[in-house]
C-alpha cells in the first residue's frame, strides 16, 4: 500500500511570512502601532471575564452587533471569519457549482486565485490596464462570456491601492448573474461613501467583506466580516465551521469596535501619514527615471520600478521591511518617524546606484 498526495495539493507551498526582525515593518499594510493602554486593558478584561471551558458562541452576537453599529448596519447581515481569509476559502469552496468559474482582475489579493486551486475552482484571469484600473465594460463582457459564477476583487484594491468607483460597481453587480465579492478591506482609507455595505439588501448578488486587520489595527485578532442580504448571510452561517471565531477575539474585538471616536482618529492619522509617504514618494520620482508612483486609496503605496528587488535588499539590510513583487514594490504607510527614515534611505540607495 502507498498514499500519495493528490496533485491539487501536492505541489503547494505554505504561505511564508516575512522571517527575522526589523526595526520597521512595512511589507504587510498592518497598522503599525500596537494597542494603546485602553485597548490593552479591553484585552485583560477579556482574560478575566470569558469561560475558557465552554465553546465560542457560534452565532457571534457581541462582535457582530459591535462591527455593525460601527458601520450603521443591520448585524443580521454580517457573518463572522476567522480573519476574512476564511470566509474567502468559505466562499470559493461553497458558492460555486461544477463548471462555474471564479474570476479575478490582475494584479490583486493573490490569495482569491490561491484558494480556487484548492477549491477545485476554475480561475478566469481578466487583466487590468496600464495604470492598473478595471475596465468595467470589458470586464462585464468577459463575466458573461465565460460561465463565470464568482468575481472577486480588492476595492481599494490591494497592490495596486486604486479604486473603482461605486457607479461601476453597481453597473457590474446589474449586469452579470455572477456573484460579486467585493473585498473592501482597505475601504476605511478611502472613505465608506465609496462603500457597498449600505447596499447589500438591492442587490442579489452581493458580498462585502471587511476586515480588523488593517484599519482597526487588529490583524493579531484574525476577525473578517461578509456583508451580505440575510438570504446569503444563512447560507455563509450554515457552511461555515460553527466555532471558527475563538472567544478572545470575538470578546475584544466586540470592545474595540465600541471605540468609534478614537478608531476614526487613528484612521485619520493613517491617511495622513500615506499622504505623506506618497508626497515624499512622487518627490523622488521627479529625478529618478525608472521610479514610478501609483496613487493610492489605501494604506500603502505601489511603486513601479526594475530596481525593486536590489531597494528591498538595502532597506533590509538596514533593518526596514517593505514587499517586493517582481516589477514594483509596496511600502504600507508607517509612522511619520518610520517613514522618514524610510524615505532617507530610499534616496540614500538612489544616489550611491
Ligand atoms: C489584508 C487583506 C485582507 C485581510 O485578511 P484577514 O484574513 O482579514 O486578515 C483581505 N483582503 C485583502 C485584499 C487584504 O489585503
Amino acid at each position: 500500500m502507498s498514499y500519495s498526495l493528490n496533485k491539487k495539493i501536492k505541489n503547494l507551498v505554505p504561505y511564508e511570512p516575512i522571517s527575522g526582525t526589523y526595526n520597521i515593518r512595512l511589507d504587510a499594510n498592518e497598522c503599525t502601532l500596537n494597542y494603546n493602554e485602553h485597548f490593552k486593558q479591553i484585552a485583560v478584561d477579556a482574560v478575566n471575564s470569558i469561560e475558557f471551558n465552554r465553546y465560542p458562541d457560534p452565532t457571534c452576537i457581541n462582535i457582530r452587533k459591535s462591527f455593525a453599529d460601527f458601520y450603521g448596519i443591520d448585524y443580521k447581515n454580517v457573518t463572522v471569519g476567522n480573519g476574512s481569509d476564511e470566509l474567502l476559502f468559505i466562499i470559493e469552496s461553497a458558492f460555486l457549482e461544477k463548471g462555474q468559474s471564479l474570476l479575478v482582475a490582475l494584479p490583486d489579493f493573490s490569495m482569491y486565485e490561491f484558494y480556487s486551486s484548492v477549491a477545485e475552482v476554475k480561475c478566469v484571469k481578466f487583466e487590468k490596464d496600464s495604470k492598473l484600473n478595471i475596465d468595467v465594460d470589458k470586464l462585464i463582457e468577459t463575466v458573461n462570456k465565460e460561465n463565470v459564477g464568482l468575481v472577486m476583487f480588492s476595492n481599494p484594491c490591494n497592490p495596486t491601492g486604486q479604486g473603482i468607483s461605486k457607479n461601476d460597481v453597481i453597473k457590474l453587480l446589474n449586469s452579470v448573474n455572477a456573484l460579486v465579492v467585493l473585498d473592501e478591506a482597505y475601504m476605511d482609507f478611502w472613505g465608506e461613501e465609496n462603500s457597498l455595505l449600505k447596499y447589500v439588501d438591492e442587490y442579489s448578488n452581493l458580498i462585502v467583506l471587511r476586515t480588523a486587520s488593517k484599519a482597526m489595527g487588529s490583524a493579531a485578532l484574525r476577525l473578517g466580516f461578509a456583508v451580505s442580504n440575510t438570504t446569503i448571510t444563512n447560507a455563509l452561517t450554515a457552511v461555515k465551521s460553527p466555532y471558527n471565531v475563538n472567544t478572545l477575539s470575538q470578546t475584544i474585538g466586540a470592545n474595540v469596535y465600541k471605540n468609534k471616536d478614537f478608531l476614526k482618529k487613528q484612521i485619520n492619522t493613517i491617511v495622513e501619514n500615506v499622504d505623506l509617504l506618497y508626497n515624499k514618494l512622487v518627490n523622488i520620482s521627479k529625478n529618478t527615471s525608472d521610479f514610478v508612483v501609483f496613487p493610492t486609496k489605501t494604506n500603502f503605496v505601489l511603486v513601479k520600478t526594475s530596481f525593486g528587488k536590489d531597494l528591498w535588499n538595502y532597506l533590509k539590510e538596514n533593518s526596514v521591511s517593505i514587499r517586493f513583487m517582481g516589477d514594483y514594490i509596496r511600502i504600507t504607510a508607517g509612522t511619520k518617524e518610520e517613514i522618514n527614515t524610510t524615505v532617507n534611505l530610499i534616496e540614500q540607495f538612489i544616489s550611491e546606484r
